[in-house]
């Protein structure tokens, strides 16, 4: 399953499209260097493989007796386990499968008996959803330190439900001190929930060690491209919440005039699900939980450090950065080239280098703000990404730098 780290050269495991080739604006084509990981990742072969066996037996799940209906239910049914495993669930966390991150959290803060605290560094999946019922925003510091204080502080001002934050920032890659936040949280009698969406795709996280309530995240960014996503979190607000969605499967009992719902996780998965989703998301929880984690985040600091590296020797390239004291980061890298708008840039990479990065706001416009630009670039790393990507990266801005577009 793993391919071996050969001086960086090789990527840490198979992905679909790696070998992609895309045509060149001068002619020719090139293979697909994708920097474009944190938007969505390719498939995990694994995944794939995974998939193609159980496509045989698809049928409804939870309703027939027939064979496939039982295959495709242990399926479902199952891969709440590898999730449970990977993220390290404690005995009273459930695991309600969702479509993505978004919907993940929109459940969650349809079942919160309180207010939300969250910074103002949230892509807007972990922002607006808190809109609905109290939310309170902590303008992040300039250096984590304070920003953990001003959040302590907030806590200790006024009593709140949740303190919900992201793992590792869509637009930096910077990570937050989760366990000491949760331990913070805690103090006050304040839950913790986690938008896991960029970190659990770099990092192993123990919910249990932690001391994370709640999480939520996204299989397409999780190597699994097939339309699910994850809430786990503890019980007894999931199971006392109205139903997310009202429907069949969320159901102990209904008469004309009154209904007795389910315990979660049915209680908030009604209709019928996307049975080869949450298959897809638990081959890659499977496949991710089993690689050797010192050598992938190893392999993702090297090509991000030489990835930054060779951008800031380039005249004219910046970095966006929240807080310059962090020292750790998942493979995300942030930058504008002075003069040139990062669409220009963006559309330049695909053209002529077969590059895909994202340019935009990131779905960040607070934090965009914040910092101070209104759009920028960024260059993501995964399994797929090898040092070759990377100098070709380089080198097509630094090209780009001197033509002096
Ligand atoms: N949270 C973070 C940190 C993200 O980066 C994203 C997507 O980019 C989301 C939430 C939303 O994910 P999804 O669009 O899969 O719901």
């Amino acid at each position: 399953m793993t391919v071996a780290i050969d001086n960086h050269s090789a990527a840490v495991t198979a992905v679909s499209g790696r070998d992609l080739r895309v045509p060149l604006v001068q002619g020719g084509t090139r293979t697909y260097a994708n920097f474009d990981y944190a938007a969505s990742a390719p498939a995990l072969t694994e995944v794939t493989d995974r998939l193609a066996e159980l496509l045989p037996y698809y049928a409804s799940v939870h309703r027939g007796a027939g064979y496939a209906s039982r295959i495709s239910t242990d399926c479902y049914e199952s891969a709440r386990g590898s999730v449970a495993r990977f993220l390290n669930c404690a005995d009273d966390q459930v695991v309600v499968f969702t479509r993505n991150t978004t919907d993940a959290l929109n459940l969650l803060a349809a079942c919160v008996p309180g207010d939300t605290v969250v910074l103002d560094i949230e892509h807007h999946a972990n922002f607006l959803p808190w809109r609905r019922n109290g939310r309170r925003v902590v303008p992040a510091a300039d250096t984590i330190e304070e920003t953990v204080d001003r959040v302590v502080h907030e806590l200790a001002t006024k009593p709140a439900a949740l303190l919900s934050v992201t793992g590792a920032s869509n637009v930096t890659g910077e990570i937050l001190p989760l366990d000491r936040l949760a331990a913070l949280a805690h103090r006050f009698g304040t839950r913790i929930a986690v938008d896991a969406a960029q970190l659990a795709p770099h990092r192993r996280i123990d919910l249990r060690a932690c001391g994370i309530d709640y999480l939520a995240l996204s299989g397409h960014k999780l190597y699994a491209p097939f339309g699910a996503g994850v809430l786990v979190g503890r019980r007894d607000w999931l199971d006392t919440a109205d139903p997310y969605l009202a429907g069949g499967g969320a159901v102990r009992e209904v008469t004309t005039t009154d209904v007795e719902w389910a315990p979660a996780p049915q209680r908030h998965e009604a209709g019928s699900p996307n049975v080869l989703g949450v298959a897809a998301l638990a081959a890659a929880c499977d496949t991710l939980g089993s690689l050797n984690e010192a050598d992938a985040t190893e392999h993702e600091r090297y090509l991000t450090a030489r990835l930054r590296d060779g951008l800031e020797s380039t005249p004219g390239v910046r970095f966006l950065r929240i807080w310059p004291d962090s020292t750790d980061t998942v493979g995300i890298v942030a930058f504008t080239v002075d003069g040139v708008e990062p669409g220009h840039v963006a559309a330049y990479l695909s053209a002529e280098y077969g590059i895909g990065v994202r340019d935009g706001r990131f779905c960040a416009h607070p934090l965009l703000n914040r910092l101070g630009v209104d759009g920028a670039l960024r260059a993501s790393i995964g399994l797929g990404t090898r040092a070759d990507d990377v100098e070709r990266l380089i080198t097509a801005i630094a090209a780009l730098v001197d033509r002096g577009t």
